[in-house]
């Protein structure tokens, strides 16, 4: 395989990480761009002192220069509900004035550039399973709108650069993700379910747990990220990338305390106002362009996801 110089945004990051590592081991030359807003050079310590490995701290909201590039992913901004919703007007021009920045930096290098958007574009979707053609239910003034309206006009912006200047861009709909690198305080239901499982602690769910999610292991999402950027020119997506395993929130925290072998009871909170009820992605897409769908099984992303925050626990 040709190396290429590839920029990562947000590589310092849970999926960026992950990508990082697959990435340099393709070879390739690989410039990771973080500002440390929710990421972690704990993520990548292990690559910081590859040759083909290049951390810059930044922040895309402000204008990045760099000699060459080859392709970009933008991962940069933050996903968890409880950090986007911390730093709203933060979330919304990084998914704005730094997507223009990036999208700027593509076109001068005549680099092709892949968004990682988002199921949130559904908002509290009237159509499911969700599929692309769908426009989605989002309320423009909410709390998640800085991160759902982001990502939509993070979109716009791709597709507008596509028809104005021509760039090669693809466009992924990244649906709940989970796996080891998610940051212990991140907020996010995995993450919380298992840190709580593993010290019996009471499991948080909000509302009454009826509502569901798909939940896709991290290295399947990785392996279709590379695909589709390696896609035909002509295939830009949006496509849907998620595992269609649809489960209520009720039952992942049996599941979690079933395999962490934990004391920890259910308590239940209310739910976050605009909080959707149910999403799971129609992957015909992704199967028909890529051949790509996800091949983990829950159960075995959970317990390797588990083994990790078990293993940090003890450093
Ligand atoms: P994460 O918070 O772990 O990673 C995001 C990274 O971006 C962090 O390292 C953060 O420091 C960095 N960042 C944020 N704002 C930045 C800025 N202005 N400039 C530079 N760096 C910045 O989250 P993640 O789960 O790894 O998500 C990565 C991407 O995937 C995000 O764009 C997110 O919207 C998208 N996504 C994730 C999921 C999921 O379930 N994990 C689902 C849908 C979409
Ligand atoms: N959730 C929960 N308890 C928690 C964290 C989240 O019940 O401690 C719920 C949350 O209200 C939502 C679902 O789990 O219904 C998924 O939440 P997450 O923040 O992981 O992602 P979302 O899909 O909402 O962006």
């Amino acid at each position: 395989m040709n190396s290429k110089t590839i920029l990562v945004t947000g590589g310092a990051g849970f999926i960026g990480s992950h990508l990082c590592k697959r990435l340099l081991a393709q070879n390739h030359k690989i410039i990771c761009v973080d500002n440390l807003l929710t990421g972690s050079l704990k993520n990548i310590s292990n690559f910081l002192n590859d040759e083909n490995f290049e951390f810059l701290n930044h922040d895309i909201i402000t204008p990045l220069f760099i000699d060459y590039v080859d392709e970009i992913y933008n991962l940069a901004c933050p996903a968890s509900p409880i950090h986007y919703q911390n730093n709203p007007i933060k979330t919304i021009k990084t998914c704005t004035i730094g997507v223009i920045n990036l999208l700027g930096l593509a076109k001068k290098h005549n680099a092709k550039i892949l968004q990682a958007s988002t199921s949130e574009v559904y908002g509290d979707p009237n159509v499911h399973p969700q599929i692309e053609s769908y426009n989605g239910n989002v309320n423009p003034i909410g709390f998640r709108s800085c991160y759902d309206e982001g990502k939509r006009c993070s979109e716009t912006l791709f597709m507008d650069y596509r028809r104005e200047h021509g760039l090669n861009i693809k466009i992924v709909r990244i649906f709940n993700t989970y796996g080891p690198n998610m940051a212990i305080n991140d907020g996010r239901v995995v993450s919380n379910f298992i840190n709580q499982a593993i010290n019996n602690n009471d499991i948080t769910i909000n509302g009454d747990g009826y509502q569901t999610r798909s939940f896709q292991y991290v290295e399947d999402l990785i392996d279709g990220l590379i695909k589709m950027m390696n896609s035909e020119n002509d295939f830009v997506g949006p496509v849907n990338m998620g595992n269609p395993d649809e489960i209520s929130i009720n039952d992942l925290a049996k599941r979690i305390i079933k395999l962490v072998n934990s004391n920890s009871k259910l308590i239940y909170k209310d739910l976050p106002k605009d909080d959707p009820k149910r999403r799971k992605p129609d992957i015909s897409l992704s199967l028909d362009k890529l051949n790509w769908k996800p091949l983990y099984d829950l159960e075995v992303g959970l317990i390797n996801t588990i083994d990790y925050f078990k293993a940090l626990g003890n450093k």
